[in-house]
């Protein structure tokens, strides 16, 4: 049975905590054909809810890219970690309830993606698709996801757990934000070109701009030129 009064509270204290997104997506949307990557069942077989949570990155962070590539990464890096600040009393919420929690790493993060699987650079499941089963946003054609409070400039983590909370299977969005047909300039901007108008990455392109030639800097900046 859906646990409202907990899902209530879990919106009350990440709010409470300046969390500026909560979602909840239910782990059967990922049994869409849309979707390719690893599932949640694969990490918590009886899961029944994925809760997403993110906050929106301060825009001076963009708008002085490229120069401040260092700060661009630390400012990423500091979502990174109010986001598991935040996730973590959320999962611990979620066990006194008598339930269980796992975080999963931000997306982009030492734990995420880039980490997980060198040779695929696949997450461990998509924390993307996730939001967007819960309605938080679509995808960009910089295959980021283009959150509708924040546009891309959003940071995100999500807990997986057993308890049943209310979820959203909302994917009356279209998988790619409308805008985007008529923009593309995240494919022009790219120093790696590594997007392509077919709408595909190449991953390894971009992992390979950001780790060899950046030093393991971000790079950001398909994120500095979307308009939304
Ligand atoms: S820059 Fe343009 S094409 Fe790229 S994600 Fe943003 S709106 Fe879409
Ligand atoms: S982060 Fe940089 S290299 Fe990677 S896709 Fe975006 S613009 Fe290209």
């Amino acid at each position: 049975m859906t646990d409202k009064d907990l899902t209530d509270e879990l919106k009350d204290t990440a709010f409470r905590m300046n969390a500026d997104i909560i979602g909840f997506a239910d782990p059967g949307c990922f049994m869409d054909r849309s979707y390719t990557g690893n599932r949640p069942a694969d990490i918590m077989p009886d899961i029944r809810s994925v809760l997403v949570l993110g906050v929106g990155v301060p825009r001076g962070a963009f708008e002085t890219l490229p120069q401040g590539r260092a700060e661009y990464t630390n400012t990423l890096m500091a979502g990174t970690a109010t986001l598991r600040v935040i996730a973590f009393q959320l999962a611990r919420l979620i066990e006194r309830k008598g339930y269980k929690a796992t975080i999963l790493p931000s997306e982009g993060s030492e734990f995420g993606y880039w980490y997980a699987d060198r040779r695929t650079l696949k997450a461990s499941m998509s924390i993307k698709y996730a939001a967007y089963c819960a309605g938080i946003g679509n995808y960009g054609m910089n295959h980021l996801l283009i959150s509708k409070d924040f546009g891309p400039k959003v940071r995100m983590t999500a807990i997986l757990t057993d308890a049943e909370l209310e979820n959203e299977k909302d994917m009356t969005l279209p998988l790619i934000h409308e805008h985007c047909r008529s923009c593309l300039k995240c494919i022009e901007i790219c120093p790696a070109q590594a997007l392509a108008e077919d709408g595909t990455i190449d991953k390894h392109k971009c992992a390979d701009y950001m780790f060899n030639t950046l030093g393991g800097l971000r790079c950001g900046m398909c994120i500095k030129v979307c308009p939304l």
